[in-house]
């Protein structure tokens, strides 16, 4: 069985692919399979841990979480300031009403389901009621229309840098954050193996001097687009998790650059020529 705990063990990123594992995948295939095997460990940044942090609060095991990273702490076991940043964000976060009743649902709901074929797993932050949604919609106007006339929602709390668009080297063009961090795949992924077609909504803080917050919804077709793309391309990443196919190198990334060798001398015009 899936716990929280386990997770993102190894045994479970091979049985089961999770929308971050999905989002490796498309980035590069190499790094991703490296990464389930366990032959690559991708650095976690001080900016990840700051949203683990605050996710660790909202799922009532911030004292575990402490526990198990001394790096939060300084010397004289104060927290260091990233993290007394973390707790203003928290504050912020509780200290407005819907953000709270988004937060109030369901803590960490495990769930499996297949996509196209391949086993996924999710993790859902906070589940909402059919009842909690009611109370929302009536008690806040603008969001009936994301929760308006629903079963329940899904809502995932995001900790970000601010939400500004992201220039994509790909697209040649900003995109929202939404898209840019992938966020609308794990709503559709999210979405799929939950299996009641519940809203996607997120809950957002920023990390900025005053903490900004946000409550987002991605809409139906943006997320049925989304699961087409997903359909689309599990099974060949589900190939080679299974050693089927061999995975493809992007040649960028921090994991290509540590693997790469040397196999001729070539023009230097064509530096980056290979690239997208
Ligand atoms: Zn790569």
């Amino acid at each position: 069985m899936i716990t929280s705990e386990n997770y993102f063990s190894s045994e479970n990123q091979m049985a089961c692919m999770g929308a971050s594992q999905f989002k490796a995948f498309q980035k590069c295939e190499a790094a991703a399979l490296a990464e389930i095997k366990g032959e690559y460990v991708r650095p976690s940044s001080t900016s990840m841990l700051v949203g683990s942090y605050v996710d660790a609060h909202f799922e009532g095991t911030l004292h575990i979480f402490k526990a198990q990273h001394p790096e939060l702490f300084k010397r004289d076991g104060g927290l260091k300031s990233d993290y007394l940043h973390a707790n203003d964000i928290i504050s912020r976060m509780e200290s407005d009403r819907l953000y709270s009743l988004l937060m109030s649902g369901k803590k960490q709901v495990i769930k499996t389901g297949t996509i196209a074929g391949v086993p996924f797993k999710i993790k859902i932050d906070s589940l909402l009621d059919a009842d909690t949604c009611k109370q929302i919609a009536s008690e806040f106007p603008d969001a009936a229309a994301a929760l308006g006339f629903c079963d329940g929602a899904i809502v995932d709390q995001k900790v970000m840098k601010d939400m500004e668009p992201v220039w994509s080297s790909e697209d040649h063009c900003k995109l929202p954050f939404v898209e840019s961090w992938g966020y609308d795949i794990q709503g559709a992924i999210y979405r799929a193996v939950e299996g009641n077609m519940l809203p996607f909504v997120l809950a957002v803080g920023t990390k900025e001097d005053e903490p900004d917050l946000a409550a987002l919804y991605i809409q139906d077709s943006d997320l049925a687009a989304k699961l087409a793309e997903i359909e689309d391309a599990a099974p060949r990443y589900q190939a080679i998790k299974e050693g089927k196919v061999s995975p493809r190198r992007c040649e960028h990334c921090a994991y290509c650059r540590m693997t790469k060798r040397l196999s001729g001398i070539i023009n230097y015009k064509e530096l980056g020529a290979d690239a997208e």
